[in-house]
């Protein structure tokens, strides 16, 4: 039943559980070990360390930074962080302050559409200074605009939907940068969302890595078995190290779960101990 997973959201980002929560369903699934990935920031570290002690659960600092790649986004999770370090601490406190650039964007064009929302509101409702789209589709959601996460996405928040606004974002070379700074991993999330050939997705994860990235993301909740096999294919080939989670957020994503991602996620226990060694080099 062993099974690790290394991407999960809490409260303090766009998740819609507190990082007890998290680890309580962890324990239930048989997780020995996770990350918490919050999106641009790191203050659920220290309660998910502390209930994985309770829970015999081992917790591993992590973030996740989206960084642009064309017209679209390629997100960079960071592990076994220094997350204490001051210059991290301050250039994610940099990225959540391009959320609340970007957020009140939203929020009119929303409001052009006819539709009565307020940014107080969405960060009411967040409650963290990593404010997210997922937050807005939950006060669409609450306020009967829409019925799920993903109507508000398609509809509005989507790229290229109608409220969609870009956000300033690193180039994918800085965020891996920031995450070797404070002595962690840097891993490429979730490639499904990658648009790219095959041969593409060999030739960016080749170029990432001259950049200083460390892993794939091999394993997730959407990954068919063919990207699985994809991947890892890339990892070995490039000398990659391979990780995986389930990419946990709660409501918002609500076919997915801690640990087993739709149903059929296991990540092995044993990518753990590579992933340490890269991080204590
Ligand atoms: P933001 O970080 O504010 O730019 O919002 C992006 C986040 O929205 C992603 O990291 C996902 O967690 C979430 N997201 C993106 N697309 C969808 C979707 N179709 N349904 C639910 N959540 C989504
Ligand atoms: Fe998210
Ligand atoms: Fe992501
Ligand atoms: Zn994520």
């Amino acid at each position: 039943m062993s099974r690790i997973d290394l991407h999960l959201h809490t409260t303090h980002s766009d998740g819609s559980l507190p990082p007890i929560d998290v680890l309580a369903l962890a324990g239930k699934a048989g997780v020995t070990a996770l990350a918490i990935t919050d999106h641009d920031i790191v203050d659920g570290i220290p309660e998910a360390m502390e209930a994985g002690a309770r829970l015999g659960i081992e917790v591993i600092p992590g973030v996740e930074i989206s960084s642009c790649y064309g017209d679209g986004e390629l997100h960079i999770l960071g592990y076994f962080l220094d997350w204490k370090d001051t210059e991290l601490t301050r250039r994610l406190a940099n990225l959540r302050n391009s959320r609340h650039d970007r957020n009140p964007r939203i929020i009119e064009k929303l409001n052009e559409l006819g539709l009565a929302v307020t940014y107080e509101e969405v960060r009411a409702l967040a409650g963290t200074e990593s404010v997210g789209r997922p937050h807005i589709a939950r006060v669409l959601m609450n306020k009967g605009y829409v019925t799920s996460a993903k109507e508000a996405f398609d509809r509005y928040l989507a790229e290229g939907a109608a409220a969609y606004v870009p956000r300033a974002l690193p180039t994918p070379a800085e965020a891996i940068a920031w995450i070797r700074a404070a002595h962690g991993v840097a891993v490429l999330a979730h490639p499904t969302w990658i648009k790219e050939s095959a041969e593409g997705l060999y030739r960016l994860c080749d170029k990432l890595k001259g950049e200083g990235l460390g892993g794939i993301e091999v394993y997730y909740s959407t990954h068919t078995a063919q990207q699985t096999s994809q991947y890892l294919n890339i990892a070995k080939r490039l000398a990659l190290l391979v990780t995986g989670g389930s990419d946990f957020h709660g409501v918002t994503k609500p076919d997915i779960e801690v640990g087993v991602g739709r149903g059929n996620l296991k990540v092995p226990e044993k990518l753990l101990d590579p992933l340490k060694k890269a991080a204590s080099v």
